[in-house]
């Protein structure tokens, strides 16, 4: 349904949830969610908008630790966000400040417990996996960066070995004339470590699952109920849809990239949304894989600052990612699709001839902090909310929902004070998508040259 304009960063294109999405993922052999939109008054103790997996877990949470009623609001189905279209790397991350800086800024205990946070939002991704039943077609064991270029090997394996003795996460080390025995060779790669933490999955799997379970759970969730007004009530909360009129004790906002400036107020100019753009190729043989020396099922990405993200998915197509568009228009996403494939046959240039089969974009979600949130809104009493997960949420998003769950219910949560920290705003917040364009330059040229 296509709801009156919010006050958004990008082009209408990027929200609009009748257009096609186009991912591999709806074709994977996923039963379609068809939750109904709200519709007259209605009265929860806690309200939740946006349907991903931020927001489902935090349905998740409400209903089987704190037995309480809520009601989630999906503009599309729940799924439709970032949380159904992403690459599947469930994996450590979600901030893109250095660890080396977070230790100077915050102190090394501080450090350490946000990545603890990380190592346990695999587990929760696991743990959800196994407990909804939801089979998500996962593998790799791990996760493998690849130097892009020869002079960033030797950084890597010091990061590697600093990520071993302070957070005792295992690393091994592949030198660039071993990577064709582990089946990860390709004329741009220099040598790669291998992080023992993480796998990968079919996004829209694990979505859907979590909607079916959150469902199960006793969570009222509505599709097609796109929240166009947010007021206060006492000390309450009156949200308006296009056919139903929500009353609710608390708020979770659950939006991530999808957020709007004016929804709430509170929120605005505190988060950068980026689009993500992501190639599918037709299944790759056997002899193909060996033809070009790539035939792991680790989940990749390479050490540019621009990264690209990349993986042989369990029936041979490969997925293929990079940053998108800067605008959300058919020529500018036409364009990042070509740069997309142009990288792709760059970088296996053995695969020149293997078709893409889909093409899709989305929008991930930066903050100003460099780092994700989750807690209290401060201005806003009672309304809560998780996001900027820096494109790492598969993981992140699962563990900052059920997170911020217990904070709004006021349970003691074991939250990384990082991720405690109330977002700040961008300076000059109507700039944000010119600071993009100038970021990208500038990553652009240290990629090439630094
Ligand atoms: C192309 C792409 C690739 C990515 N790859 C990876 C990856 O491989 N690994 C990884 O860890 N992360 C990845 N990410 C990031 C990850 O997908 C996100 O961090 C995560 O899905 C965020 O989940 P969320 O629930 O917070 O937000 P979303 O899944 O984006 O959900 C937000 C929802 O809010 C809804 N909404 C917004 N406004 C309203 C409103 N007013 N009323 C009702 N509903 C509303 C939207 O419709 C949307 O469904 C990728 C992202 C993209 C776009």
């Amino acid at each position: 349904m296509r709801g009156p304009p919010m006050k958004r960063l990008y082009e209408p294109m990027a929200y609009d949830t009748e257009a096609p999405i186009g991912s591999w993922w709806e074709d994977s052999g996923v039963e379609p969610l068809d939750f109904p939109a709200a519709k007259g008054d209605i009265t929860t103790e806690v309200a939740i908008i946006g349907g991903g997996y931020t927001g489902l877990n935090a349905a998740l949470q409400l209903r089987e630790e704190h037995g309480l009623e809520c009601v989630l609001l999906e503009a599309a189905q729940p799924g439709w966000g970032a949380s159904g279209r992403n690459g599947g790397f469930a994996c450590l991350g979600g901030a893109v400040m250095s660890t080396k800086t977070q230790i100077k800024r915050f102190g090394l205990d501080a450090t350490k417990a946000h990545m603890a946070a990380q190592m346990a939002s695999i587990e929760r991704v696991a743990d959800n996996l196994v407990r909804y039943n939801i089979d998500a077609d996962t593998h790799s064991k791990g996760e493998l960066l690849l130097a892009h270029r020869p002079d960033k090997y030797a950084g890597m394996q010091h990061e590697a070995r600093f990520y071993r003795d302070t957070f005792g996460i295992g690393f091994s080390e592949i030198p660039k004339d071993q990577l064709a025995a582990h089946g990860a060779s390709g004329p741009e790669f220099h040598g790669g470590i291998i992080s023992k933490a993480g796998f990968a999955l079919n996004p829209l799997k694990y979505s859907l699952g979590l909607a079916r379970a959150a469902q199960k759970a006793g969570a009222r969730l509505f599709g097609g109920s796109t929240v166009t007004a947010i007021a206060k009530e006492g000390a309450g909360f009156i949200l308006t849809t296009g056919t139903a009129t929500i009353r609710a004790k608390k708020l979770i906002i659950a939006t991530n990239g999808y957020s709007a400036d004016d929804l709430p107020n509170a929120l605005g100019g505190r988060f950068l949304p980026l689009l993500s753009t992501i190639m599918v190729t037709r299944p790759i043989t056997e002899d193909e894989q060996t033809a070009q020396g790539w035939a792991t099922d680790l989940m990749a990405y390479d050490s540019r600052h621009l990264l690209h993200y990349f993986r042989l998915m369990p029936d041979g197509r490969f997925l293929f990612g990079q940053r998108g568009a800067v605008t959300a228009t058919p020529a500018a996403t036409k364009a990042a699709q070509q740069t997309s494939r142009r990288d792709f046959e760059r970088m296996f240039p053995a695969w020149r001839h293997i078709k893409t089969d889909y093409n899709w974009a989305g929008l991930l979600c930066l903050t100003r902090n460099l780092h994700q949130f989750a807690g209290p809104i401060p201005t806003l009493q009672g309304a809560f909310a998780a996001l900027g997960y820096h494109g790492n949420g598969v993981a992140m998003a699962s563990y900052a929902g059920r997170a911020v769950a217990d904070i709004a219910m006021g349970k003691p949560v074991d939250l990384p004070p990082i991720m405690a920290r109330p977002l700040n705003r961008f300076p000059l917040p109507a700039l944000r998508r010119w600071a993009i364009r100038g970021a990208y330059v500038k990553y652009q040229l240290q990629d090439r040259f630094f």
